[in-house]
């Protein structure tokens, strides 16, 4: 694994003004991989003026040529999978086949899907006596978590190069080695100097930089509330626009003419992935009183068989703070039916696939973000109760419906407050809109939904 001990801005890599380093550490093992610069606010300033000069060129860049560098970027990042799978999992603790299908498999896919709009997405339209043309809103800052390293970045940085845009990205400080990987694919695709930079460093200095910088037009940020809140009340002060994936809790419903087998092991494959780590995991199951205890049964078996297939959680902090919730849990009286707050394992940042029956609407561990492998079995009385409880948080990212037939399913998913909702399983779909309701976000990233949040209109009167 090759580290770079530099920054990534207009087009090479250069020795950063910051003088901290940001040491990377492997969360299966506690040991130290790397070690990044930790950019600082005047390394984000070279950045967003390289970024700023670049704009006007790639603005006019021809649509196509945009998409041949993005099917470029798509094939470079192919080409060097094994090499970015093992990164992740180095840095980030997933199993590596889970890196391979998932870390690698979405943002491949995804990078295509923007090649292929780049070069189909229709940049100007008619409407009556006027042309409107969409054209790229400028330079765009993106901070982004670790929690799925390259796939976060692919669903910023790909939309924004097809539409014209240029960027600054600052990585999540877990994960910057992926970040560093993804670079060195943009500069090998050959998109030209000063379209894509790259700065490693800290949240609250590089990201705080970045959002607050007056040549950044869009910050488009994924992370916690609390983080997003700020850059939001940051941007609204400045009157620039932002893009916000922030929190989920979302619902995953079991009808009771479901097959229940089914969905509650798939709900459980779905929360313990990536060890919880994802905000649209479904970590409240809503199962009817009537058949609430198979679900229990079901529901356990299922965690325990994950035992020794999920990786660990990110870092030491979160550790503490996925078993801080579990022991919440207990103190509030909900019943640990698999799992439970003590570490698996003496090294490592690994906590037990946890599952907690008897949970209430109102539990802090039914209303508050985990981010961890830590499901929520609720009991509910007929549907307009498990509707209830559905909606009955400050988030609306995702959720599920299972029913006899989809639509059955479909009824209850139209009075779901949240932005997307698998129907008996549904597969994820690269090009659907993604992005949330209520305090979930604003704005959607994926397909041409995606790729609207980077342009803007300019109508001309004929
Ligand atoms: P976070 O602090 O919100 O991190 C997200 C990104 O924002 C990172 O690049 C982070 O940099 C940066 N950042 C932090 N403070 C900033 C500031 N003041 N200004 C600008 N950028 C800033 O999230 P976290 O601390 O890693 O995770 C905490 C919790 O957030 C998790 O337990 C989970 O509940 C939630 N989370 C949600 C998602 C999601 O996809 N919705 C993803 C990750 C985490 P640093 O890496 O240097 O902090
Ligand atoms: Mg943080």
């Amino acid at each position: 694994m090759k580290v770079h001990d530099g920054l990534y801005i207009d087009g090479a890599w250069r020795p950063a003004e910051g003088t901290g380093t940001i040491t990377v550490v492997n969360p299966a093992d506690e040991e130290e991989i790397g070690r990044v610069p930790a950019g600082n606010a005047l390394d984000v300033d070279t950045a967003v003026r390289a970024a700023r000069a670049a704009f006007p060129g790639w603005a006019a860049t021809p649509p196509a040529e945009r998409a041949a560098r993005l099917t470029a970027l798509r094939d470079t990042l192919a080409a060097r999978q094994e090499e970015i799978a093992e990164t992740v999992t180095a840095e980030l603790g997933s199993p590596l086949s889970f890196s391979r299908a998932v870390h690698v498999g979405a943002p491949l896919l995804v990078a295509g899907s923007y090649a292929d709009l780049a070069a189909t997405h229709a940049f100007e339209e008619r409407i009556g006596n006027s042309t409107v043309f969409l054209e790229p809103v400028g330079v765009v800052g993106a901070i982004t978590p670790w929690n799925y390293p390259l796939h976060q970045i692919v669903a910023k940085v790909a939309p924004a190069l097809a539409a014209g845009c240029t960027v600054v990205l600052k990585p999540a400080e877990d994960t910057p080695l992926t970040a560093q990987l993804f670079a060195e694919a943009v500069h090998e695709a050959g998109v030209p100097a000063g379209v894509f930079n790259l700065v490693t460093g800290l949240g609250p200095v590089a990201g705080q930089a970045l959002a607050e910088h007056p040549g950044v037009d869009l910050v488009s940020f994924t992370g916690s509330t609390a983080v997003g809140r700020r850059i939001g009340a940051v941007a609204g002060a400045a009157v620039k626009r932002v893009a916000l994936e922030l929190g989920g809790k979302s619902a995953n419903v079991v009808l009771p003419s479901a097959d229940l087998a089914k969905a509650v092991n798939v709900g459980v494959a779905n929360v313990m992935s990536n060890s919880g780590q994802t905000c649209s995991a479904w970590t409240r199951m809503l199962i009817h009183r009537d058949r609430y205890e198979e679900a229990v049964a079901l529901a356990a078996t299922a965690a325990v068989k994950y035992g020794d297939r999920i990786g660990p959680v990110v870092n030491a902090r979160q550790h503490e703070r996925v078993r801080g919730y579990i022991r919440t849990g207990l103190a509030e009286g909900a019943r640990l039916v698999a799992g439970g707050p003590d570490a698996p394992r003496a090294r490592g940042y690994y906590v037990s696939p946890t599952v907690f029956a008897d949970v209430t609407p109102g539990m802090t561990i039914a209303q508050e973000e985990i981010f961890g492998p830590v499901l929520s079995l609720l009991a509910y009385e007929d549907e307009d109760d498990a509707l209830r409880i559905a909606n009955g948080t400050v988030y609306g990212l995702a959720g599920a419906v299972w029913a006899a037939d989809d639509a059955e399913a479909v009824a209850f998913a139209r009075r779901m407050d949240t932005g997307q909702v698998d129907i008996n399983g549904g597969r994820f779909n690269p090009l659907a809109p993604f992005g949330g309701y209520k305090q979930s976000g604003v704005g959607r990233e994926l397909g041409a939904h995606g790729l609207s949040e980077y342009l803007q209109t300019k109508s001309l009167q004929f």
